[in-house]
């Protein structure tokens, strides 16, 4: 930090991101397109002006406690998905700053590491209060620039939130052992201590809870993060920084750059002081940060894509097979990594539910997430439209049926109509790849065997969902599939209190749980010899 010149730096109660708004961020709407059922219930100016009031919005970099310009003043811009509009510019960073956050977390990690279990479990409370007392401001920030609707972006800061607050409880029970000695004379132990600086890469899709599942275990370890947030969402992970600063976590604990992804990511492999890699995100990026950290042999967990089967037996309650599969599916307008990406219907109840689900669907209502009742926002860019587009003619071309949707909503931008597509076959697109978008691709089977053999044959193996009447099948294709997580006449079940995590390409290790826990420890054997002398 020293090596940092002043006039790049300013103290945390300074600067304010630089908010760009223009009126017509209120109403866009093609010319030819219905108009909005409801009226926009929030200003988007008076969002942004409260935002700045709080302190939240941020634009710099956090490096040793200190806000922080790029080191070549570069900047980049971040959008609001729902309008196209500039929410922000906020310094584009790359290998230097990263470089000197890294020093920093190294240098704190010594006496944050000494503190003890009580004294670290007492920030991370703090800091849960915070958020939780500025969950506002954190939805609304949540929602300008990732799109998703307020009252989801606010259900997103009350569960990012709850890893702070369950990981400030677990940091009390990092519990070692004493194992009985095979030698008279010996005692044998078993310390956990913190795994060191932990390089953290998120995505878009969560922009806060996706942090917290990673920094509340790793700081109630006694490890301090270098925090890589998506380019696409960094405001978010600026507030709630600030919020750690505010909670009183020592500068240098928390650190947070932004920018030049590949840049970053590099330094933090190359650096010996890193420890650990913990990402969230794609597949590919994730097979890249893993061969990479072979080099230093660092620690690597990873959270990575999915290929979501939910599978629809017989003898299902109708009702809740669909209210299931709308949440597994249509949540975040589909991109999560684990939502439902193939529906997998039987034979007996194909019709009866591709029409129940396709009336449900008719009823989800589209638009900028800060309109009341909206319960599908857009998607996060014109690429991810794109790519909804192409799977959709890929299925098309080779004899699916649009049952509902299937085309750019009359809102334009990126919002995308929710789907409902039929007599969709493995060998298409949408069943072998993440849509990441509003689509649910209905396939069908006969059996309980060739639904499993059906939902198994994928790569990735991150979370599965069945719906059945049948507690001998639920327990016997929960135990078959080959998935890290299993909801049963369920569509949402991640918590803090469970372990997430998939097998297979979908990822390394668990966030979440007392399972979390582990990936920040090292285990270290002590043996106390000659225990017998005087
Ligand atoms: P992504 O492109 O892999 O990006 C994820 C993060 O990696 C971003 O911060 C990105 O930075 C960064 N990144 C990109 N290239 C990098 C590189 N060469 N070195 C270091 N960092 C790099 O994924 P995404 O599109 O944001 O997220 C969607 C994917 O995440 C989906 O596949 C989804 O299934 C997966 N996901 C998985 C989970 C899970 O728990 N398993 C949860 C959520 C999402 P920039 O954005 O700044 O480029």
């Amino acid at each position: 930090m020293n090596t940092l010149k002043a006039s790049r730096i300013s103290t945390a109660a300074g600067r304010f991101a630089k908010l760009i708004w223009r009126p017509s961020h209120l109403v866009r709407v093609h010319a030819s397109a219905p108009p909005l059922t409801r009226q926009i219930s929030m200003d988007a100016q008076s969002v942004a002006s409260r935002l700045s009031n709080s302190g939240l919005l941020r634009s710099q970099g956090l490096i040793g406690g200190k806000w922080v310009d790029a080191y070549d003043r570069k900047t980049l811009k971040v959008y609001n998905p729902a309008t196209g509009e500039v929410v922000a510019d906020v310094s584009c960073m790359g290998g230097r700053e990263t470089n000197d956050a890294i020093s920093s977390a190294y240098d704190a990690f010594h006496s944050w590491s000494k503190l003890t279990a009580a004294e670290r479990s007492r920030f991370l409370r703090r800091w849960y209060d915070l958020l939780i007392a500025h969950r506002e401001e954190l939805g609304q920030l949540i929602t300008l620039e990732q799109g998703k609707p307020l009252k989801e972006a606010l259900g997103e800061v009350s569960y990012g939130a709850g890893f702070i607050e369950f990981y400030a409880e677990e940091a009390k029970r990092v519990y070692g052992d004493i194992i009985p000695s095979p030698l008279a004379d010996r005692r044998l132990f078993v310390l956990k201590q913190p795994v060191g600086v932990v390089g953290s890469i998120t995505p878009w899709n969560f922009p806060l809870a996706m942090i917290t599942r990673k920094v509340g275990p790793a700081l109630a370890c006694g490890c301090t993060v270098v925090i890589k947030p998506s380019e696409l969402t960094p405001l978010t992970a600026l507030a709630a920084a600030e919020l750690s600063l505010q909670a009183g976590i020592p500068p240098g604990v928390v650190n947070v750059v932004m920018g030049n992804a590949p840049e970053i990511g590099d330094s933090l492999l190359a650096s010996t002081q890193v420890r650990k890699i913990t990402f969230t995100g794609s597949t590919a990026v994730g097979k890249k940060l893993m061969t990479g950290a072979g080099g230093t042999v660092k620690r690597v967990s990873l959270e990575l894509g999915g290929n979501a089967p939910c599978i629809v037996f017989d003898d299902a309650d109708l009702d809740v097979a669909v209210k299931g599969t709308l949440a597994a599916k249509f949540r975040n307008s589909g991109q999560t990594c684990v939502c439902a990406n193939r529906v997998l219907v039987q034979e007996g109840i194909y019709e009866k539910f591709a029409n129940a689900l396709s009336k449900a669907v008719q009823n989800l209502q589209v638009g900028d997430g800060f309109t009341e009742g909206v319960v599908q926002g857009p998607l996060i860019n014109e690429a991810a439209v794109r790519k909804v587009e192409s799977f959709i003619e890929d299925a098309i071309s080779k004899g699916a049926k649009i049952l509902h949707g299937g085309k750019r909503h009359s809102l334009g931008m990126t919002f995308y109509e929710p789907t409902v597509i039929s007599d969709v076959k493995s060998e298409m697109l949408l069943s072998r790849e993440e849509v990441f978008g509003p689509v649910a691709p209905l396939l069908r089977f006969k059996t309980e065997d060739e639904a499993i053999h059906l939902a198994n044959d994928t790569n990735a193996g991150l979370a599965a969902y069945i719906f059945t009447n049948n507690m001998q099948r639920s327990w016997r294709v929960s135990e078959a599939l080959e998935y890290g997580l299993v909801g049963v006449n369920e569509g949402i079940i991640s918590t803090e209190v469970a372990p997430f995590g998939g097998i297979k390409q979908s990822g390394l290790g668990r966030e979440g749980s007392k399972y979390g826990m582990d990936e920040y420890l090292e285990v270290k054997y002590v043996c106390l010899g000659n225990m017998n002398s005087n």
